[in-house]
């Protein structure tokens, strides 16, 4: 059978790799997080790439969607925006050739490289889907891509589309709650599977389990200094990308949560040093260099908190409820995930979270990634900068780059305006 995740297959041999090189080569105790993040997305991947050969139907859908849901059939999901940001990361030359393609087909350069790198992808016929689903948010670069995407593939391919309602409230999580159903069902119809509501409520279970010890490991890293490497802040926007609804995302968190509680009771930071300057990422982090975080851990003693895939301002779904009330409380998990949550609405939400959390978490300053894709986030620069100064009391560096991209902005660029911005500012 034709291989319909090609991209997937290069994921798990740059994963094996990286763990090899991983467990090899640094000393015993150290990158504890990133060994085990290995350990568990390798299994899951090689997961799906088993179940694609064995032919079950791949499903394609925005990371605004929780996969969780559709675990109601047998489908392999795949989340657009992980694997370009997750290759950027792990391949010496990222997602690079994947968003050229994308551009010299004429689809416009500065667009999200999350979805570009998938449609450079699906453009070289590397994936293959049965069916493709994404909401109306949280930005024009979804909604404009993701047609475009379903109409390259030369047969049709359905495309369900759940609308989300701009309100943040009980009735928008209503209407919405109807509109995730009525998707459910037709992902169902377009695969020809009924749904099977245990599984459903099991995966929406591995993830409750997973959020509670999430909301353990943020309480931890209050703590100064601060006990999880920075590294965590994207390797978990990859586990919530690439391990929804799965055993090894509360196994990968549960791991985290045993090494942050035992630094934190002994005062240990993950690196030996001072913590010398807490930061705060209200956008993303950058993905196209694995070592940067370490960087920051280990050369300026910067300790990164949370970025805005982090902190989860979302509670768990009693699965003990009737199917559509799980659906409903799905919804609004889905409405207030990171970014959906903070780039779909007002700008004020963006605002208002880190004005919180730089509070909460006693940060010194903030670094806002301004990604080249992302115009709505660019937007509240200042806004943000202003909230940041007068009420926190702290700086707010701006970095402009694409946070999948490294040829926009290098890397080297970035270290040297975070050093000077440390050096005179701080
Ligand atoms: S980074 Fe911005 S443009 Fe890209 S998916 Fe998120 S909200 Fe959309």
């Amino acid at each position: 059978m034709k291989n319909k995740i090609i991209p997937y297959e290069i994921l798990y041999e740059a994963l094996e790799t990286t763990r090899i090189l991983v467990e090899g080569g640094p000393e015993e105790g150290e990158l504890l997080v990133l060994k085990s993040f290995l350990k568990h997305i390798s299994k899951v991947v090689e997961r799906y790439l088993d179940n694609a050969e064995n032919g079950i139907p791949v499903l394609g859908h925005h990371f605004a969607f929780p996969t969780e849901v559709f675990f109601a059939y047998d489908i392999v999901p795949i989340v657009f925006e992980g694997i370009p940001y997750i290759l950027s990361a792990l391949l010496p030359e990222g997602s690079e050739s994947f968003y050229d393609l994308a551009d010299s087909w004429g689809h416009p350069y500065h667009t999200c490289t999350s979805q570009k790198g998938v449609l450079g992808m699906t453009l070289n016929g590397m994936f293959q889907f049965d069916v493709i689903t994404t909401p109306t948010a949280p930005c024009d670069n979804t909604f404009a891509s993701y047609p475009v995407i379903s109409e390259i593939h030369k047969k049709d391919v359905p495309f369900i589309i759940a609308d989300m309602p701009f309100y943040h409230d009980e009735r928008g999580y209503k209407y919405y709650g109807a509109e995730l159903k009525k998707t459910i069902l037709d992902v169902g119809e377009a695969l020809n599977q009924e749904p099977d509501w245990d599984k459903f409520k099991k995966a929406i279970d591995y993830s409750n389990e997973a959020l509670k010890y999430i909301s353990e490991i943020n309480e931890l890293r209050r703590v100064a200094p601060c006990p999880i490497e920075s590294m965590l802040c994207p390797l978990m926007t990859a586990v919530l990308a690439f391990i929804p609804g799965q055993p090894e995302r509360a196994l990968f968190f549960k791991d985290v949560l045993e090494i942050a509680k035992k630094r934190a009771k002994s005062g240990e930071r993950a690196y030996p040093g001072k913590e010398k300057i807490r930061s705060i990422w209200p956008y993303m982090s950058i993905f196209f260099d694995i070592g940067f975080c370490e960087w920051l851990d280990r050369e300026i003693g910067m300790s990164m908190l949370l970025d805005i895939f982090n902190y989860l301002f979302l509670e768990q779904v009693d699965t003990s409820q009737d199917v559509d009330e799980i659906i409903n409380g799905v919804a609004k998990q889905s409405m207030e995930y990171p970014m959906v949550r903070q780039s779909q609405y007002h700008a004020d939400t963006l605002i208002e979270d880190f004005v919180y959390l730089s509070k909460e978490y006693e940060a010194d300053c903030a670094i806002f990634t301004a990604h080249i894709g992302c115009k709505q986030s660019v937007s509240l620069i200042q806004l943000l900068r202003e909230a940041l100064r007068d009420e926190v009391g702290i700086p707010m560096l701006t970095v402009d780059l694409d946070i999948g991209d490294a040829r926009y902005t290098s890397i080297q660029t970035v270290k040297k305006e975070i050093n000077n911005f440390v050096k005179t500012i701080l």
